[in-house]
């Protein structure tokens, strides 16, 4: 039997790709083994959005390669690299990274992992021939509710996608060059793979793309445009989707992540609202707020636009949290666009707020573009906006300090809220006695910057060392 072991990197919706790699090796009778160093052969599942996780991909890539070398198992030891760096830079990769890499598989050989493995594991790579390339031009793939699929997320929440690829021109972002055109699954294969995962005792379905709220209109007869708003008259719809999910037995929470603001309205409005099974909690990336920002990043959106999209989600849905990023250093970025940033920040108090530095993505029209911004301007822009976020961060949290919220024990005395999604936002500390996996109403006596204590009086949290309880 065939020991494969795999390093997945990068986002969930790499995570979904690793899961069903796993899915077909387990079909095909191989073992899948946390340890790398004991496999016959390794995938690494590569991530390739900014420079800093090609950097964390490559590190992984020779890190294997080294470990193979030290241990005599350069023959017998094969190395698969998978996933976005793969898709994008095979070509040139397999001249650089000749030795290294024995194959290298696209994000629509996801399937077709195991022949693949079969097919090099059976044979010697002589010394001057190129690693194998699988990869067949753009990315058109798209899983179905019955794909084999190994869940690698705890057995409480699981990531589901949606939808792949996406149609937005952002000038900053390179991930349409490498999961290609938007494509949408059916409302019947999502709602059928949510069936089988609520059966299976899963407390929370993380519905995932590059653009969740363009789920359904590449479908429509009429092509819809990057600034089309949701609206199911015209065809099936996330709201369709959402209504579908929200009429499924059972008590689970249904979160939305990857939204694009160009494409909300008040029909997704009044869904979220009247769907009591998605989580009052919105995942929004709007990446700048000064029109200036906006006009170049090719965002769809407009500063006035977001700010009364913000008013009528707050109004439309009571409770919702509101989680954002931003990226600052685009070039031409001026103080005055910070300022404005700042400002809109500090006046919009977002629950959950993420910052990049712009990366400066070869490829991309943003890369070209004049007026980049020195990289010490950038850290100084990030550090301002982080630092008034955790302000603001402490005020949210201290807003929650006598409330009863109902939270997922993900581990002994640690739980998420309904505004913490997995992995990307805060926790909530409880007793440690909670049943992991279940939903539990907890009171809320203190907390610490982004995350929250739910203890007895007393009682230190399952990690924190100091924690504030309130009087
Ligand atoms: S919406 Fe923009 S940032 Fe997001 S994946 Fe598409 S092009 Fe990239």
């Amino acid at each position: 039997m065939i020991k494969v072991s795999l390093i997945s990197l990068g986002c969930a919706k790499n995570l979904v790709d690793s899961e069903i790699m796993v899915g077909h090796l387990h079909q095909a009778g191989m073992a899948v083994i946390p340890e790398a160093e004991k496999a016959d052969v390794v995938i690494v599942n590569t991530c390739s959005f900014i420079d800093s996780s090609k950097e964390e991909s490559i590190g992984h890539i020779l890190e294997v390669h080294q470990n193979r070398g030290m241990k005599k198992r350069r023959k017998e030891q094969k190395l698969i690299v998978a996933g976005c760096m793969s898709q994008r830079f095979s070509k040139d990769l397999s001249t650089s990274l000749h030795d290294e890499v024995d194959a290298f598989i696209g994000l629509d050989q996801i399937t077709k992992v195991a022949p693949i493995i079969e097919g090099i594991y059976a044979k010697d790579r002589p010394k001057d021939e190129a690693p194998a390339n699988f990869i067949e031009g753009k990315s058109t793939y798209i899983p179905d509710y019955d794909t084999p699929r190994f869940r690698l997320t705890p057995k409480h929440f699981a990531y589901m996608k949606i939808a792949e690829g996406c149609n937005h021109p952002c000038t900053f972002c390179i991930i349409p060059q490498i999961r290609g055109r938007h494509r949408s699954r059916t409302v019947a294969s999502v709602v059928a793979e949510a069936r089988q995962l609520v059966k299976e005792g899963v407390k929370e379905l993380n519905l995932i793309s590059q653009d969740t709220t363009f789920f359904g209109m590449d479908t429509w007869e009429q092509r819809p445009n990057p600034r089309t708003p949701v609206d199911s008259s015209r065809g099936t719809a996330l709201t369709t989707l959402l209504r579908e999910l929200n009429a499924i037995e059972g008590d689970f929470w249904i979160r939305l992540l990857y939204t694009h603001p160009a494409h909300w309205s008040d029909e997704l409005i009044r869904t979220i609202a009247e769907c009591p099974k998605v989580a009052r909690y919105i995942d929004i990336p709007l990446q700048h707020i000064s029109d200036h920002m906006l006009g170049k990043m090719q965002r769809e959106t407009s500063g006035d636009y977001i700010r009364d999209l913000l008013k009528r989600i707050r109004a439309g849905i009571p409770g919702i949290a509101i989680r954002t990023t931003f990226i600052v250093g685009f070039p031409g970025e001026t103080e005055a666009d910070v300022a404005e940033l700042a400002g809109f920040i500090r006046e919009t108090k977002f629950e959950r707020l993420g910052v990049f530095r712009y990366s400066q993505e070869e490829g991309t029209r943003g890369a070209k573009m004049p007026d980049q911004i020195p990289a010490k301007v950038k850290e100084a822009r990030w550090h301002t906006l982080m630092g008034l976020q955790r302000q603001i961060a402490a005020e949210v949290s201290k807003s929650y300090v006598g409330k009863t919220l109902k939270v997922l024990v993900e581990e002994p005395g640690v739980a998420r809220g309904e505004a913490d999604a997995p992995d990307i936002d805060g926790r909530v500390y409880v007793p440690r006695d909670l049943p992991v996996g279940e939903f539990v109403d907890v009171k809320i006596t203190g907390y610490q910057d982004y995350d929250l204590l739910a203890l007895p009086k007393g009682e230190k949290p399952a990690e924190f060392k100091v924690a504030k309880q309130a009087q």
